[in-house]
């Protein structure tokens, strides 16, 4: 046994410190960020916010409703092979060139992901997803990705430390999803004692990652805007969002009507209630990960993503950052133990 004595940082543990700006407006702040990547030629443009792939938030309704403001979507595994061809092919290059194809890795979801991107080259990203990121399975299953597809965008995670993420960068990802614990819907923490604060996640990743020439996805943890602006300033490149994105028309789920208001279900996809549905039920040498919820019916997601890109923008503004880009450069965090005035909430 071994303790390590720094202290570990979440968003909750930080602000940002404003600083001189000679910007005038929001509107001068241009979010949009172009990558290339370790392994794969291919060059993404967009807003590097993405959907995750839950099927209460990943779905293909998400998919063209954020790409249309420049945003990503992880789209979740469990669509059917004729579900995916009614969505692509009538889906413009914007949608497909802002999704990626989710797997575990199993078999049968690799293969499935072999013929969805056989008959649709144009979808460029594969994220290879699983709970526990630290397995030899796993970094083995992220090399043979690779061999199969050369030039796809691979990420790969969940992983929360600096020596995981250059072992699965050298097995062949582009791209290492970060987070062990911190989701909205997850109960790792409580059900394993297992995690990592998210913001030292990403701060130590992203030290990583950028060392090699790969990048990181923040996921999870991301409660309101200024988490997500929080994850860019701790030098996240790309920022996933569960729970923010659930509960909207394109959400996927079911909307519950009770006393007159509306919800719709959200669920952790370690949930029984997702094991249930996909899995034939939970397997009794495990325990659920995830927690079922109902959250209230937001209506479309247009207006949460306007909320939130106002939310970065502003950010940007107070310490003078033009470019999403130069967000991280310009950020000092400082230690709080406070965060927002709760009198009326
Ligand atoms: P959120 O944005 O809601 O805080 O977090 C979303 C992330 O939570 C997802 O992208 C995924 O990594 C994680 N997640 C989703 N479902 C589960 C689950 O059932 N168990 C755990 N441990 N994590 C989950």
């Amino acid at each position: 046994m071994r303790i390590e004595n720094d202290l570990k940082l979440g968003f909750k543990d930080v602000m940002i410190r404003p600083k001189r700006s000679t910007l005038k407006s929001r509107s001068q702040v241009n979010l949009e960020r172009e990558f290339t990547f370790l392994h794969s030629d291919v060059v993404w443009k967009g807003i590097p916010i993405m959907a995750a792939n839950m099927d209460t938030v990943g779905t293909f309704e998400m998919a063209k409703a954020i790409a249309k403001h420049g945003l990503f979507t992880a789209i979740h595994k469990h669509y059917s092979i004729e579900e995916w061809r009614d969505f692509a092919n009538n889906t413009d290059q914007k949608t497909l060139n802002n999704i990626a194809v989710s797997t575990g890795t199993g078999k049968e979801d690799s293969e499935k992901v072999k013929q969805i991107l056989e008959e649709f080259p144009q979808i460029n990203f594969i994220c290879i997803d699983v709970a526990n990121g630290y397995s030899e399975h796993f970094v083995n299953f992220v090399q043979k990705m690779r061999k199969n597809h050369p030039n796809k965008i691979i990420i790969a995670g969940n992983v929360v430390t600096g020596e995981m993420v250059e072992e699965l960068l050298l097995a062949g990802a582009d791209i290492i999803k970060v987070g062990i614990g911190p989701g909205s819907v997850c109960t790792t923490r409580v059900k394993t004692g297992v995690g990592y604060p998210q913001l030292s996640a990403i701060i130590e990743c992203a030290d990583a990652a950028h060392g090699m020439g790969g990048q990181i996805i923040s996921d999870g943890g991301c409660k309101i805007p200024g988490d997500i602006a929080k994850a860019f300033g701790g030098s996240a490149d790309f920022v996933m969002l569960g729970g923010m994105l659930a509960g909207h028309e394109e959400s996927g789920g079911e909307l519950i009507e009770e006393n007159g208001e509306k919800f719709k279900a959200f669920y952790g996809m370690s949930s029984e209630t997702a094991m249930n549905k996909h899995a034939g039920g939970v397997a009794n040498y495990r325990a659920s990960e995830g927690k079922t919820v109902k959250v209230p019916f937001k209506g479309n997601v247009d207006n949460t993503i306007i909320d939130i890109l106002g939310g970065i923008r502003s950010t940007c503004t107070y310490v003078g950052a033009s470019r999403l880009k130069e967000l991280t450069k310009r950020t000092t965090f400082i230690r709080v133990q406070e965060q927002e005035n709760q009198v009326y909430s």
